[in-house]
């Protein structure tokens, strides 16, 4: 599709029928006097009375249980940057959009007008009696770091930051099952990635909870090498600074196994490429322009295996494969975080689906003939009707035996069926 026309059906797709693209429905029968006195006044104070009483209760009487926010001050929007509340507006409505059509979990975008940490948090903070969860969204490094930090410690509903763990929890499954495809160990390769803000800072620490070591690790932000001996560091960057002698990404990827790109297009050449170890995983996911082209890299390398963040490729790492099923999880067994141990679990269940038989209707989906676990297909694809069933009951496991969970489920197989309703 051309630009021009990708733009003007874009800007129909937006406008028309009606603006925008989520809207609210009710839920229980409106037609008679008597359905209205039930709904609201006189009715409606039965309800306000038990969970003035018991606050849990609101989750029996209201909506709040399946209720996320996407919450966003617009400051780091996709790859567009600052462009403000409004502007980001149809991200967080789309963002809802795949909530709803991916876990059934309704969904609200929240535009805050404001850059201040504390004001933000405090926002949320005030209105988070509403929500069952709290989606983050494209908000600035470092700023996103606080503001997920404290709303995770402060509030007893679960909060994640999307643009951080989504991606972690997505390209560790892919290097996950890479490694197994190239037979090589998590402890022992040498990884190079490139960036060092919101993405980058969580992949990297959800790589080393599954056994990646730090002393592997280079990591590169703007200014190149992270070096344990440069000025200023944040303490994000601190963490993963390297003791090496290196200054360039030429000179990390010599010998690399892991190339992890979370910064901008064009920064790899065929040359550094070249220079890796035998087997290269390499996963450029800087939108909409890889570190890497695609077809620049698979031509350099017939051993490589090459994801990005584009869906015209192979091993697209999409978030849409986590966030609905890890808050779908997390909803269900009324967690009140998503810790470690649930985004864990996530990883290891995209893994192993992906390792398993594919349905013939993802094939069709696609327009594939035959995914097979392998260099083209590491990771699940976001039609796939299993991830539903898989995902989210791996989630609330890990939520009940983490010690988060509020109502744990009893029965599995039950469960498993209400989720594929
Ligand atoms: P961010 O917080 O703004 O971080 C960008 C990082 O890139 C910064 O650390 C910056 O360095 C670094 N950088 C800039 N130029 C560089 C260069 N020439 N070489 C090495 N590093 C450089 O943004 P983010 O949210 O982490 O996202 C980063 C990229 O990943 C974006 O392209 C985004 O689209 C992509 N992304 C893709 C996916 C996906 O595929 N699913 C998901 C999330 C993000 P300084 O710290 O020095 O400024
Ligand atoms: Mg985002």
């Amino acid at each position: 599709m051309s630009n021009e026309k990708l733009r003007s059906e874009a800007l129909a797709y937006h406008a028309k029928p009606q603006p925008g693209k989520i809207k609210i429905v009710p839920t229980k029968p409106y037609a008679t006097q008597r359905d209205l006195g039930l709904a609201y006044s006189p009715g409606v104070a039965e309800p306000c009375l038990e969970i003035h009483k018991n606050k849990d209760d609101v989750y029996k009487y209201t909506a709040k249980g399946n209720l996320v926010a996407v919450i966003t001050n617009g400051t780091a929007v996709l790859g567009l940057g600052d462009i403000g509340p409004e502007a980001s507006k149809p991200v967080m409505e789309g963002k809802c959009l795949l909530f709803k059509i991916f876990a059934d979990i309704d969904s609200i975008d929240i535009e805050l007008d404001t850059k201040d940490i504390d004001k933000f948090i405090e926002t949320v903070k005030i209105m988070a009696p509403t929500f069952g969860g709290i989606n983050l969204e494209d908000i600035k490094a470092p700023e996103a770091f606080e503001i997920e930090r404290r709303l995770k410690e402060e509030l007893d509903i679960p909060v994640m930051h999307d643009d951080q763990h989504g991606t972690a929890i997505i390209s560790a499954a892919a290097l996950l099952n890479a490694l197994e495809i190239t037979k090589k160990k998590i402890e022992e390769v040498r990884i190079v990635i490139s960036g060092a803000g919101a993405a980058a800072v969580s992949c990297t620490k959800l790589y080393k909870a599954f056994g990646a070591s730090a002393k592997n690790i280079v990591m590169l932000d703007s200014k190149g090498v992270i070096r344990s001996d440069r000025e200023n560091l944040s303490a994000e960057k601190l963490e993963f600074a390297t003791d090496r002698k290196i200054d360039t990404l030429e000179e990390a990827m010599v010998d690399a196994d892991v190339f992890i790109g979370l910064s901008v297009a064009d920064v790899v050449n065929p040359a550094m490429l070249l220079a890796m170890a035998k087997d290269p995983i390499v996963f450029a996911m800087a939108n909409p322009d890889p570190e890497i082209a695609y077809d620049l890299a698979v031509s350099t390398r017939k051993d490589i295996i090459m994801a990005t963040g584009r869906s015209d490729h192979p091993n697209q790492v999409n978030n849409v494969l986590g966030f609905p099923f890890i808050f779908r999880g997390a909803l269900d067994v009324r967690a009140t975080k998503i810790n470690e141990e649930m985004k864990m679990a996530a990883v290891k269940a995209l893994a192993d689906l992906t390792r398993e038989a594919v349905p013939e209707q993802v094939n069709i989906a696609y327009g594939e003939t035959r995914l097979t676990f392998g260099r083209d297909y590491i990771i699940p694809k976001p039609f796939d009707p299993r991830l539903i069933s898989s995902i989210p009951p791996a989630v609330a496991k890990a939520a009940m035996e983490s010690g988060v969970a509020k109502m744990p489920i009893e029965d599995w197989d039950k469960y498993r069926e209400e989720l594929l309703q």
